[in-house]
């Protein structure tokens, strides 16, 4: 079977995550896909494929004789798709020989416009596959998904000689808990990729540095008609923090390697009022250096107003990868290698975000990420292409073949 066949059909399995939910999985719907999954992965010849009470879908390709003492590799996509857009009835469309222009989506009134996703004339050939404009398409993370499990039949029905391999589709990406239940011991891999990144040629292995602050502020509150050098507005205050912080470092500002402080929220009175940022930088020193400068902020603003005006809690979210991915670099090489040899031109670019495969490579499972050859996600305008799909499940086989020698 081909990849985007597999995709065709998992799309319309119902795997929206929910951010409200405290359940694992976030929604239970995702086990419809898990429990075909390892139906699937049974029928392929993947004895051990099994799924656990959190929803994670396991299983194991023994190496062939001759690559025992290889690593064992790891390939991981995600079930759920985002609770952006809707992800029930998608109803893809598929059109061949695809002239790089225009497309209108069903109904919707949406159209998928050149002048909105320039990539699209260098798409023109290919067998493009778009939603009706109704829901999101579910590439994100489905071809990852269809991509290793085609591999993984090639692997098995052509005998080609291999390494250990590892199987792994998690719930609850999209809602930032993909890893947390991850059983990286019992996965039993030395790395892994995820397949869950953009074009097929981009290989990612940076990613933020992630920390969320949040101020507490205390005021003083008197009749304003009353207050000259006694009333402390805590929103003032809030106010002034946000002032007091460098210009142009917002996420509207930047792009690339540039970090910033993105004021999430503001609320209160004026006896109380909290602000909550978050800080973004694939330096951890400047990123210490943001943290430094919040803490700075409180500091004078406490000398100002009095002790315990402003209050600053600063928490990890996660880290940048690149630390976990340095001492194992082979990673990024055979995987551009891959790439190369199918002719194209691999582009290493840094996620503007976290990965799950960030937080698995601190847990002990070093995991770059590979493309999909999926675009526009987590809306309408997701698309994919048939030959970008059978290209990234190339790139699985070439990796594979080269942790096999
Ligand atoms: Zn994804």
């Amino acid at each position: 079977m081909k990849a985007y066949e597999r995709l065709l059909n998992y799309v319309k399995v119902f795997t929206t995550s929910d951010d409200d939910s405290d359940t694992v999985p976030s929604s239970a719907r995702q086990f419809d896909l898990a429990h075909k999954l390892v139906e699937e992965m049974k029928a392929i010849g993947i004895e051990d494929a099994r799924v656990d009470d959190k929803c994670y879908v396991y299983g194991s390709i023994p190496a062939t004789p001759g690559c025992e003492d290889k690593p064992a590799i790891g390939f991981i996509a995600h079930m759920d798709t985002a609770p952006d857009f809707s992800g029930e009835n998608v109803n893809p469309r598929i059109i061949e020989n695809y002239d790089g222009g225009e497309v209108v989506l069903g109904e919707s009134g949406r159209a998928l416009k050149p002048s909105d996703f320039p990539h699209l004339p260098s798409l023109k050939g290919r067998t493009l596959i778009v939603t009706d404009g109704a829901t999101l398409l579910g590439a994100d993370d489905k071809a990852g998904i269809a991509e290793i499990m085609t591999a993984a039949e090639r692997i098995i029905n052509e005998k080609i000689p291999h390494c250990a391999l590892r199987l792994a589709f998690t719930p609850d990406e999209e809602v930032g808990r993909g890893a947390d239940h991850f059983d990286v011991r019992g996965f039993g891999a030395d790395y892994a990729y995820t397949v869950d990144g953009g074009a097929e040629h981009i290989i990612e292995y940076e990613n933020f540095n992630a920390y969320a602050a949040q101020f507490e502020i205390n005021g003083f509150n008197v009749h304003p008609g009353s207050a000259k050098n006694i009333m402390i507005n805590a929103l003032h205050v809030a106010c002034e923090i946000e002032g007091m912080l460098p210009a142009g470092q917002i996420p509207r500002d930047t792009e690339g390697y540039e970090g910033f402080f993105h004021l999430c929220d503001i609320s209160g009175t004026t006896e109380h009022a909290s602000s909550y940022y978050i800080l973004r930088d694939h330096s951890s020193e400047i990123m210490e250096g943001r943290i430094a400068t919040l803490r700075h902020i409180e500091k004078l603003l406490n000398e100002k107003y009095g002790e315990g005006t402003v209050k600053l809690t600063v928490k990890e979210q996660y880290r940048n990868m690149i630390e976990k991915i340095k001492p194992c670099f082979h990673l990024i090489e055979n995987a551009c290698d891959a790439v190369r040899e199918l002719g194209l031109t691999p582009k290493t670019e840094p996620i503007r975000g976290g990965t799950d495969g960030a937080r698995l490579s601190f847990m002990g499972l070093p995991c770059p990420n590979l493309g999909t050859g999926g675009y526009a996600y987590h809306g309408p305008y997701e698309h994919i292409t048939v030959e970008g799909m059978d290209l990234a499940s190339e790139i699985i086989l070439g990796i594979i073949g080269k942790y096999s020698k």
